[in-house]
């Protein structure tokens, strides 16, 4: 969990003479000067080699050059750990593994800009994309300076930068679980920009409102615990020594340089993950010192299989070459493009393209060679746009939410893990921002647009455990809470309301700002739609009850709505049956006509049966008066033979029932008849029908 307080700005360098941040060969010299001093044994001597105290400390100092209070939330985060460690019977190295852990987990922010480091709030999608390619360079620069791999195991997995977790291959390391809870009550007690700090109290409620998913509950119960104890005392020590540090920190030239470097490396290293497919570097006594993210997904070849191992040609590919160009290189001081062939699958090969670039030092001698590989046809370049394409198509521009499209497609995915074996429950909450329209006519709209950004953030900042957030349109947002039944869903709600009213919105203090919530939790009887619904009536209900406050819908006016439902409906269909004459073949291509010109979306589609969805809205997708023809429908088309009799080879008829309903919440009868009227007429003028 990010900790993005805003810090006092950190002091210039001073110097930058030391390395020009275009000089590649000068940044990957000192990240080769790096792993060379990661061989030096830790102090203390009979400890298991865990981290080399020079790399430690350099680490560090640079994480505090950069961004004092990442410093300072990463040793409270360390405190906390080892004390949770220790209840849970973790011994000596155990405890040592969590605690360089805890230190090295935000390591990653030393090379994040300024304007994304001190932001205030929660990140952009974009942002926050930007800093998961961080963490994962510092997590390849970590497995280079030969840290322990129980160490940057659970860095990965804090970061979900971990493969094998991510497939679902391993459970989350108890030690990664240890950390998120450390991660989260320092977080939660430490000033945001958003609120104040909760106590402990408050804090360790939230972290057990949401044990059991996001949070160990085993882990949460072992933190409570410490807190009761004397060692506790020691994280308010480090609280108040923090001011002391900042005030005396005196920052010498050597740690300025030093970290600066960091720094420059740790970006260099930024730009080769995101521009290249895979890369890595090899010494100058032919080991590898550095394996990217990408080469591990590319070559399917671990750090752990590959760093500090004799280069050879066959770590990467089967084809062998008669000189491999990485010798060449190291001979000639000549950088070499080559092609190479990598196995991609059992029996799937790709060709890629290397280049093989000399790492050379002041005085000309070759230390190193780099290999940067582009998959020519899926290189990053094209995933890099395809993926600002899916960002822009999922999210909403003001505020960085999900969109509507988007919350859609996650409520169905919910929906439909409900309504398989598992049956997981959830519960969707509306929230929708009081006499909002006031503010915008009062201050400007433009201060409109900043509480709802501000909004957004707050909400993101509030939630823990895994909930989806959207906007759903105007001042109104959805929170999509998986596994997670209405009471939980109110207590959510109603900490997210407490919190608005107390929050300072826009940096203005003439302005407050609440809002109304409505709860439900899906039930057997829900269709996608009804839950969503129900949710929007609670929120109305809400609203006419005086605002700001939560109303749930519960069983007893479920079933009331249910049956306003099922009243309802039947008055909200319409049917039809169109009589053809095209035939099954080209009635499929009329049908793709249909659909093309109507921009429909296909459901499903069977020799029998095609639904189709019609409109731009969906399950989300509320009325407009203005747009008839815009109403979102889903259109049942069942396609049946004609009367026996009638269908002579010569002259075969098709009778083709059509059903169209409603998609979305509140159909007003009236236009829909005038919809379904029109979608029908359009239908038969495609299929040439009666
Ligand atoms: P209520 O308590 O009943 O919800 O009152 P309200 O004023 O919040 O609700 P109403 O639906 O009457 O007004 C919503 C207003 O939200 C109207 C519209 O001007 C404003 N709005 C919608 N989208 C945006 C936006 O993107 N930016 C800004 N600044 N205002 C918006
Ligand atoms: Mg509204
Ligand atoms: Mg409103």
């Amino acid at each position: 969990m990010a900790t993005l307080t805003a810090a006092p700005p950190a002091p210039r360098p001073a110097d930058l003479s030391n390395v020009h941040p275009m000089d590649s060969s000068r940044l990957f010299m000192a990240l080769l000067n790096l792993v060379r001093d990661s061989d030096t044994p830790a102090a203390g001597g009979n400890h298991r080699h865990l981290i080399a105290a020079p790399i430690l400390r350099r680490l560090l100092s640079a994480l505090h050059f950069r961004d004092a209070s990442t410093l300072k939330h990463s040793r409270r985060v360390g405190l906390i750990s080892v004390g949770i460690a220790a209840r849970l019977g973790w011994e000596d190295d155990d405890l040592r593994i969590i605690e360089i852990a805890s230190l090295m987990h935000d390591i990653g922010k030393i090379g994040i800009p300024d304007h994304i480091l001190r932001k205030p709030g929660k990140l952009s999608p974009d942002e926050a994309e930007y800093i998961a390619v961080y963490h994962r360079v510092a997590l390849a620069l970590l497995q280079a300076c030969q840290i322990h791999p129980d160490v940057t195991e659970i860095v990965a997995q804090s970061h979900g930068v971990d493969e094998e977790h991510l497939n679902g291959r391993n459970a989350l390391s108890l030690g990664a679980r240890i950390l998120a809870v450390a991660d989260a009550y320092d977080s939660l007690t430490t000033r945001q920009c958003f609120r104040a700090p909760y106590d402990r109290w408050e804090a360790l409620q939230i972290l057990e409102e949401q044990s059991g998913k996001q949070f160990d509950r085993n882990v949460v119960a072992a933190l409570g615990r410490w807190l009761d104890g004397p060692d506790a005392a020691r994280l308010a020590d480090e609280r108040a020594a923090e001011v002391s540090i900042h005030v005396n920190a005196p920052v010498d030239m050597e740690t300025r340089q030093n970290a600066n470097q960091l720094c420059h490396v740790f970006n260099h290293l930024y730009l080769l993950e995101s521009l290249y497919d895979a890369f890595y570097v090899i010494d100058a006594n032919r080991q590898v010192a550095i394996w990217s993210s990408g080469a591990t997904t590319m070559f399917n070849r671990s750090p752990h299989d590959t760093m500090r191992k004799k280069w050879s040609r066959q770590l990467v590919t089967k084809s062998q070459a008669t000189t491999d160009p990485v010798e060449t290189v190291f001979l000639t001081g000549q950088a070499v493009c080559h092609g190479m062939t990598i196995q991609a699958g059992e029996d799937a090969y790709v060709d890629v393209d290397v280049q093989a670039i000399p790492i050379q030092a002041d005085d000309g001698s070759i230390c190193g060679v780099v290999e940067l590989i582009c998959n020519g046809k899926e290189s990053k370049r094209h995933r890099g746009q395809f993926r600002s394409l899916q960002m822009a198509a999922t999210r909403d521009p003001l505020t960085g939410v999900f969109n509507r499209g988007e919350l859609e497609r996650r409520l169905k995915e919910l929906y439909e893990a409900w309504t398989s074996d598992a049956g997981t429950r959830f519960s969707v909450v509306f929230m929708d921002l009081d006499h909002f329209k006031s503010i915008n006519d009062r201050l400007s709209h433009a201060i409109g647009d900043k509480v709802l950004i501000d909004c957004a953030r707050l909400i993101q900042d509030e939630l823990y455990s895994g909930e989806l957030v959207g906007r759903y349109g105007g001042e109104e947002f959805v929170i999509l809470c998986p596994e997670t039944d209405s009471e939980a869903a109110v207590e959510r709600a109603e900490r997210l309301r407490r919190t608005l009213m107390t929050t300072r919105f826009a940096d203005r203090d003439d302005l407050r700002v609440t809002a109304s919530f409505g709860v439900a939790e899906i039930h057997s009887e829900d269709t996608v739609g009804s839950v969503v619904s129900r949710a929007d009536q609670a929120l109305y209900e809400a609203k006419r009850q005086g605002r700001n406050r939560t109303c749930v819908s519960t069983a007893d006016s479920d079933s009331s709505s249910d049956r306003n439902r099922r009243k309802a409906k039947p008055t909200c269909q319409h049917s039809a049956t169109i009589t053809t004459y095209v035939g099954v073949e080209m009635l499929q291509l009329k049908l793709t006509g249909f659909i093309e010109s109507q921009r429909a979306k296909i459901i499903s589609v069977d020799p029998r049966k095609v639904v189709l969805q019609l409109g731009q809205g969906g399950l989300l997708s509320g009325w407009s008066k203005s747009a008839v023809e815009r109403i979102p429908v889903k259109v049942t088309i069942d396609i049946t033979d004609g009367p026996e009799e009638l269908n002579q080879k010569s002259n075969r008829r098709l009778l083709l029932k059509v059903h169209v309903e409603p998609v979305g919440r509140s159909a007003d009868d009236d236009q829909f008849k005038v919809r379904a009227a029109l979608v029908i007429d359009q239908l038969r003028s495609h299929l040439m029908a009666e």
